[in-house]
């Protein structure tokens, strides 16, 4: 490093405009600025250490500083840095990923398509889905829906897409192909007294309403995380996907599972989509693929859509979309040591244990915390959302900034979490030791109660 650590703060904040920040805060506390990285730790250019309870933005699935993937990553750098899958051109490397990525998939897939990005690969899937419709010559079946409070990226379409009203203010974006729905947060937006299976119950009643309302001919596709991230931590209600499923079949409307976060082992399986026993139509995944070690995503094609593709060739000619880095060869090579690492070290067993381990031990500690509204989640992804009264679960006012006073009494304690509102969240690197999840949780209540 060359810059003057003394300065680091000041020459950040005139040189870099941060995604997801709100420049008062950055003028007032930030930046925190990270050095360095070693398995489930990363240390800050002061020297302190940080235990990262969020594995980096929910992709450091193998931890910081893993060998294997950088010396896989060196070696292709310096064999061949670049070459592209434009005009029928390949590369070994790329072949061997998308065979190896077909192999992992949850349900026959018949192609892979690559990015760089979580947002351009649910972009790529919505140019993918309108124009399969297209070669189909049902022009007018496009809608999308999607739910409000999901995650789905931050370019035009993908932050439309996003059911979270704070991004789309102030740009303008075209959102009249996207519908929304309610989210599945069965603690927020469930009647009183409605078990989880009527709450279910009730958004296929929606869903279906709003179907019969718009025209099923005109609804192309219902995009879905297996549990929610960005928006909130919010894992389906008992009774969801039966309920969901069979509407979207009826109406021939394509499953579109965005495994961004959940794909690779988060949730305990391979994929999300097995957690619910789904069969999506398309899969994207990102972030995990390659665990944070290079920009890479990936699109899942079903027979269902390649079928179509192939079958109109001859009429489609030139497929005219792609990126100059999809199927990076450093990217695929990051990725392929990924898969073998996953593969070797069991980590989806290893996950299946210490998930529910870290949900035990959250509720033993926090489960009667007054400031404790919810704690909720699936595998190693939990959130925690504090609230002023448990009783009528009455928010604390957006101005106090619970959740940003803990996240920053967390990281005063050596804790990264992020706070989503009042819901602070968790999604530690996969290979997080019973040990590590114990230290979390013990410095996670210490920050609560320096709040309190
Ligand atoms: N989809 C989900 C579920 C995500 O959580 C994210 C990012 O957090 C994205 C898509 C967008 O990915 P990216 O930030 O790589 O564009």
């Amino acid at each position: 490093m060359t810059i003057d650590i003394q300065r680091a703060a000041q020459l950040d904040r005139e040189s870099l405009f941060h995604p997801f920040t709100a420049l008062n805060d950055l003028y007032r506390d930030g930046p925190n600025v990270m050095a360095s990285g070693k398995g489930l730790h990363v240390t800050d250019i002061h020297g302190n250490t940080y235990l990262d309870g969020m594995a980096g933005l929910w992709c450091v699935n193998l931890g910081y500083g893993r060998q294997d993937i950088v010396d896989a990553i060196a070696e292709q750098s310096a064999r061949l840095s670049f070459f592209h899958t434009f005009n029928s051109m390949s590369t070994d490397v790329a072949i061997e990923c998308a065979d190896a990525l077909l192999k992992r998939a949850p349900v026959p897939m018949s192609r892979v398509f690559f990015g760089a990005s979580g947002s351009d690969a649910n972009e790529t899937q919505i140019k993918l889905i309108w124009y399969y419709n297209n070669l189909l010559g049902r022009p007018q079946k496009k809608k999308i829906i999607a739910r409000w409070n999901a995650y789905h990226g931050s370019a035009v379409m993908t932050a439309g897409l996003t059911g979270l009203p704070g991004m789309h203010a102030l740009f303008d974006l075209p959102l009249g192909p996207i519908l929304h729905v309610t989210a599945p947060h069965h603690y927020r937006k469930a009647a009183e007294g409605m078990t989880e299976r009527e709450f279910s119950r009730s958004l296929a009643v929606e869903l279906e309403e709003l179907i019969a309302r718009e025209g099923a001919d005109t609804i192309a596709a219902f995009f879905a995380e297996p549990v929610m991230g960005a928006g909130g931590l919010i894992a389906t209600p008992e009774g969801y996907w039966e309920e969901i499923t069979p509407i979207l079949k009826r109406h021939d409307i394509l499953l579109v599972m965005d495994e961004v976060v959940s794909g690779f082992g988060r949730l305990g399986t391979y994929w999300g989509a097995q957690t619910y026993g789904l069969e999506p139509d398309l899969i994207t995944a990102a972030k995990g693929v390659t665990g944070g070690y290079f920009p890479m995503s990936v699109c899942y094609i079903s027979p269902k859509l390649w079928d179509v593709f192939e079958g109109n060739r001859d009429a489609a000619g030139l497929f005219g979309h792609g990126y100059t880095y999809s199927a990076h060869p450093v990217g695929a090579a990051a990725a392929l040591a990924t898969l073998r690492a996953i593969d070797e070290d069991r980590v989806v067993d290893h996950v299946a244990q210490v998930g529910p381990y870290l949900h035990e031990r959250m509720r033993a500690v926090l489960g009667d915390d007054p400031m404790v509204g919810e704690i909720r989640g699936r595998g190693l992804m939990i959130g925690i959302e504090l609230v002023k009264d448990r009783a009528t679960k009455e928010a604390f006012p957006m101005a106090q900034r619970v959740g940003r006073q803990v996240l920053k009494a967390a990281a005063d304690r050596g804790l990264i979490t992020r706070a989503l509102g009042d819901t602070l969240v968790f999604a530690p690197p996969l290979v997080i030791d019973r040990e590590s999840i114990d230290a979390l949780v013990t410095i996670f209540k210490a920050a609560i109660d320096a709040v309190r």
